[in-house]
């Protein structure tokens, strides 16, 4: 029988001439005001072969403040020179509480230069367009952005939370390609199997960074469906139902990269074992069901 297993090859971020692993590290959670775990955080993820590290400028509001995840990470590159050489950065931004939303130019301009400050690099490596914000024309975007590339304040661009027809309309106004979109994606959240996400990415080699790939943790553990299937499924190959989650992520034929959101260096460091995780398509399409709670005609 044919099984699909996800590749733990490096690949091209998209049309960028970034390269990047198949699996990323994300910093929503982050917390505290030690550098020390944040290394062996890093470490971690660096361990698990993982080199694409996701962060917003957005991280630490609601906690410690805007700014606050970028400004801890920044902190942690700075005490090594040699960090930054190994990792593509990826942030975003465009996400201002209360409005919520602001990609005017003046202020992606003015968040661009905020997120370098905070990272404490000179190049951001992926910016993404965190929401859309529908009060700005997507020229408007288009020209804040590629002012950013043309000054080598960025080297890629991407999106997330944009609809196929979002991202091709800013894509209209540009020279330079969108590199990356970023939705949505497990098996508790399926909608961009179907609004076309994942069939844009495909055709137009756009690499899909997947957020919230364990369902933001609902799908650890074997008390949900989906989630006990997941755990039977790591169980045959030796390994937990996270690491499951995270190949049934990867399992797509758009090459999904899971961001993974755990703080737990140990967890983030197990992070690799989706790799020995292999699917049938019957096995990959019950923990799809099971998820939804839709049975497929
Ligand atoms: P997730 O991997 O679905 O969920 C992470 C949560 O699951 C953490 O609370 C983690 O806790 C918990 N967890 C993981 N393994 C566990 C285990 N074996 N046992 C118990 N708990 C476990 O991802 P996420 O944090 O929601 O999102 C991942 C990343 O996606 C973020 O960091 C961010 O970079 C990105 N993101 C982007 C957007 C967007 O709008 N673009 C939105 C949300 C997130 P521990 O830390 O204790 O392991």
């Amino acid at each position: 029988m044919t099984t699909i297993r996800p590749s733990r090859e490096p690949r091209p971020l998209g049309k960028s001439e970034l390269t990047v692993s198949p699996i990323s590290w994300g910093m929503w959670r982050l917390e505290g005001t030690d550098t020390a775990p944040v290394r062996a955080l890093i470490d971690a993820a660096f361990e698990a072969g993982i080199t694409l590290f996701d962060t917003a400028d957005i991280y630490g509001f609601g906690g410690p403040g805007f700014g606050t995840a970028e400004a801890l990470f920044g902190r942690a590159l700075a005490e090594d020179a040699s960090l930054r050489d190994r990792m593509v950065i990826a942030t975003k931004g465009g996400i201002t509480p209360p409005a919520p939303y602001d990609s005017s130019a003046a202020y992606l301009t003015a968040a661009i230069d905020a997120s370098l400050g905070r990272l404490r690099i000179d190049v951001i490596d992926l910016y993404q367009i965190h929401r859309r914000d529908f009060l700005t024309h997507p020229h408007e975007v288009a020209g804040a952005l590629t002012r950013a590339v043309e000054g080598g304040k960025v080297r890629a661009l991407g999106v997330s939370n944009h609809a196929p027809a979002e991202l091709s309309a800013l894509q209209r106004f540009l020279d330079v390609p969108i590199v990356s979109t970023q939705p949505e994606f497990s098996a508790l959240q399926v909608a961009s199997l179907y609004d076309g996400t994942l069939d844009q990415a495909m055709a137009d080699d756009v690499a899909v960074l997947a957020w919230s790939p364990l369902g933001g943790g609902r799908l650890v553990g074997g008390d949900t469906p989906a989630g006990s299937l997941l755990a039977e499924q790591g169980s045959t190959y030796g390994v937990d139902g996270t690491a499951a989650a995270l190949s049934w992520v990867m399992a797509h034929p758009a090459r999904v990269i899971p961001i993974v959101g755990s703080q737990n260096p140990a967890r983030v460091r197990a992070s690799a074992d989706a790799f020995k995780v292999e699917w049938t398509r019957e096995q990959w399409y019950a923990v799809m069901q099971a998820g939804t709670g839709e049975k497929l005609p």
